[in-house]
């Protein structure tokens, strides 16, 4: 036995127990077939075991069970809707270690990460089985007096959800949490590098009393042959997407097609400005947070720093102390800080933008390649980084980093803070340091994005709406706003 699987089977490995095939209409089923696809640690590269793959097929057979139970769903009580969740949230957070240790070995994250990541799932079913029984409607008086108004909202009907691997459990309750709430069912293709949470998740709803054909899960390596004929056909009214822009875009345009309802949650390139005024205290926290979450894996991870003159040395020397500090190793090790990237070619990719800004003129305050431990080798890691005076040229400055590199540049003034910031195709979160209220809702004010952290690290809140604007995405996740992505409305005029 490896040392990754004793102390996964130490604190009780869920690994055994996980259901590998397919989740369709209430039933465990294998691919067409039999196909499977090998799912890896990415701390070590070990196979961790075999997920059903699905096929087209087996993704229509799907949308059949979703389609099937849509009319009985949405006329399902909405108190008993929103129980199902309230029982699905409480059996993840008293399975939290468990779920936490088998999404730490499919993700790699820290178990710390994985824990939190739990929690965050699971407040998602908390949140919108208390929203399930507040969708309400409108009664008005036409202004001519002639009519009456009844605006009633209804499930907008079966949805397709496909979901990334960074963020394998949250991705999926974010969307499944209103859906469930709001009437829907649905089908939903998790990521095939992380499969195994959604599957538990599966399980955990369905022990929670969610009918069949609700929720059907289909892992799948031909995402775009699986994902496909199901945008194009008729009977799905909705695809919710989080992921790259790259794919985002080529789904908004299959959706054309049969005109579906559509929430884009895509990438990001956030800023992080830390002001001359800002409690750098605080400031280097925020960074951590912003930047290190998840090792940089995260869409709202801060892409871009941005110190003014007066701060960017202390600054950059305390946060390259931070970050010089952090153990890697595998995410099950409880002094694990920062595990391994997803796999190798985001390995590569991250060093690619290293050395490409280094190249431009970028200098390496610690950190910069993969590192040398021996203990390390067969895992995707990479060593926590603080560049310095990287240019606008850099690859970083406009593409997605989501790795644990934190380039940092320096500015003068305010209006320059702010045009560097918004200067991308990007609008998901910025970050702002500053004890100046009104200088802080300034810039709240002229920033470009869906989301602002003022004084704040981490803006993700399951009772907040989460989303961004430009090419960052389209719709809101969360919040009071969340469930409205599933409800449609309709307008009773009453003759009088
Ligand atoms: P990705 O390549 O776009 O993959 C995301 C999902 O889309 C996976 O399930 C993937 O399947 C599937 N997919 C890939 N190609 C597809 C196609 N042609 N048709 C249908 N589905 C397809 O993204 P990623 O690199 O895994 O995830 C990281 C990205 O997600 C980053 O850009 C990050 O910023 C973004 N993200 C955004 C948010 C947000 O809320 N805004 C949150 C988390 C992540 P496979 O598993 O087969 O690849």
């Amino acid at each position: 036995m490896t040392a990754t699987q004793q102390h996964a089977t130490a604190r009780g490995d869920l690994l055994a127990h996980t259901p590998k095939d397919l989740f369709i209409d209430g039933d465990w089923v294998p691919a067409t077939g039999g196909a499977t696809f090998e799912v890896r640690d990415p701390a070590n590269g070990e196979l961790l075991c075999e997920v059903a793959d699905a096929s087209p097929a087996d993704a229509t057979a799907a949308l059949d069970a979703a389609v099937a139970a849509q009319a009985s769903w949405a006329a399902h009580p909405p108190r008993e809707r929103g129980e199902v969740l309230r029982r699905a949230f409480e059996e993840l957070m008293r399975r939290q270690e468990e779920l936490a240790v088998l999404m730490t070995r499919e993700n790699g994250k820290p178990l710390a990460d994985a824990r939190g990541e739990i929690a965050y799932a699971a407040e998602f079913f908390r949140w919108f089985s208390e929203e399930a029984v507040r969708i309400d409607g409108g009664y008005q008086v036409a202004p001519n007096g002639a009519s009456r108004f009844l605006v009633m909202r209804q499930p907008v009907g079966p949805c397709i959800f496909v979901t990334p691997w960074n963020f394998p459990m949250a991705m999926g309750t974010r969307k499944i949490g209103p859906a469930i709430a709001a009437g829907c069912t649905m089908v939903i293709k998790p990521a095939h590098q992380t499969p195994l949470s959604m599957l538990a998740l599966a399980g955990i709803l369905k022990d929670a009393g969610l009918p069949p054909g609700v929720l059907n899960v289909v892992p799948a390596t031909d995402a775009g042959g699986v994902v496909e004929p199901l945008i194009r056909d008729p009977r799905a009214r909705k695809i919710s997407f989080t992921g790259s822009t790259a794919v985002g875009r080529r789904l908004i345009e299959q959706s054309a097609q049969q005109v579906l309802r559509v929430s884009m949650e895509l990438g990001g390139n956030a800023p992080f400005v830390v002001f001359d005024d800002a409690d750098l205290d605080a400031a280097v926290d925020g960074a951590m947070t912003a930047k290190m979450r998840n090792m940089g894996e995260a869409c709202t991870a801060a892409n871009r720093i941005y110190a003014q003159r007066g701060v960017a040395e202390e600054f950059g020397r305390r946060l390259a102390e931070r970050m010089s500090a952090l153990r890697l190793g595998p995410g099950v090790e409880d002094s694990t800080q920062v595990g391994p990237l997803i796999d190798a070619r985001a390995q590569e990719k991250v060093l690619t933008l290293v050395r490409d800004a280094v190249d431009r003129g970028a200098r390496v305050v610690v950190g910069g390649d993969v590192p040398t431990d021996e203990r390390l080798r067969s895992g995707h890691f990479f060593t926590p980084t603080v560049l310095r005076d990287v240019p606008w040229e850099a690859r970083m400055s406009s593409e997605e980093i989501f790795g644990p590199v934190a380039p940092i540049s320096t500015f003068d003034t305010e209006e320059e803070a702010l045009a560097a910031a918004n200067n991308t195709e990007y609008g998901l979160v910025s970050y702002v340091y500053t004890r100046d209220l009104a200088r802080g809702l300034r810039m709240a004010e002229g920033l470009e994005t869906g989301m602002v952290g003022l004084n704040q690290g981490l803006v993700s809140n399951p009772a907040a709406p989460f989303g961004g604007i430009k090419h960052s995405g389209v719709g809101r996740e969360g919040g009071h706003t969340g469930i409205d992505e599933f409800l449609e409305t309709k307008l009773v005029n009453i003759g009088f």
